[in-house]
């Protein structure tokens, strides 16, 4: 397969072909075209370095409106690292995009007055690790109200740093008519609690 015939289109194609993703890879091939045509939970065994960023994020960013100045996707991921990798990597997929899609991080040991301000411009997609999302929440300085999409990034490891409460707290908070994507490694109970929480059980899986 292509990525043009898992149905990614032009723009991001072309974006994808200068950093040098030119096929996709097994998870891409799997994941894509599910997350791409329907509204659906999705859960997905899946370890990093398989190119699962991508797997997730142009699906993501082929859901989001640009001219609606809302926040459409979340992304929660256990570390500032990680969470400031994923927010590089998705904006240089929307390169070649005729409207721009705006991309926020937000993330611990960095002043979250930065971050308050970031989040008054345009912001359609954060990505943020849980206790940092949790401390702006609070502050009433995040508005999820309109997130259609949450992304659990690598969820065992976020339940391994301790994140399990924030997590919980976040995916009660979001509006129910969300769909929840969530890529773990392995599959422990407590994921599998979260799945039975607070998604279709039924959500196509990709192992
Ligand atoms: P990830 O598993 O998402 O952390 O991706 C690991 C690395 O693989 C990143 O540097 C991606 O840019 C790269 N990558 C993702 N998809 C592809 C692909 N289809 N072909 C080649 N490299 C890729």
């Amino acid at each position: 397969a292509s990525f043009s015939t898992l149905g990614i289109s032009k723009n991001y194609i072309k974006s994808l072909q200068e950093i040098g993703i030119k096929k996709p890879t097994e998870i891409q091939e799997q994941t894509i075209p599910v997350l791409l045509n329907a509204k659906t939970d999705f859960i997905g065994l899946a370890q990093t370095g398989t190119g699962k960023t991508a797997a997730f994020g142009l699906p993501l960013l082929h859901h989001v409106d640009p001219k609606k100045d809302v926040i459409q996707g979340l992304i929660l991921s256990p570390t500032r690292e990680l969470v400031q990798q994923i927010k590089k990597q998705l904006f240089k997929f929307t390169k070649y995009n005729t409207d721009k899609i705006f991309l926020e991080a937000v993330y611990g040991g960095e002043k979250i007055d930065r971050q308050i301000g970031n989040l008054k411009r345009t912001t359609h997609i954060v990505v943020a690790t849980p206790g940092r999302l949790i401390d702006l929440i609070e502050r009433g300085e995040i508005n999820l109200k309109n997130v259609k999409t949450i992304v659990l990034d690598e969820a065992d490891e976020m339940l391994n740093m301790g994140f399990k409460q924030d997590i919980n707290r976040i995916l009660r908070y979001i509006s129910s008519e969300k769909n929840t994507w969530l890529f773990s490694a392995t599959m422990p109970d407590e994921i599998k609690k979260i799945i039975k929480t607070y998604m279709n059980i039924n959500a196509p899986r990709v192992e």
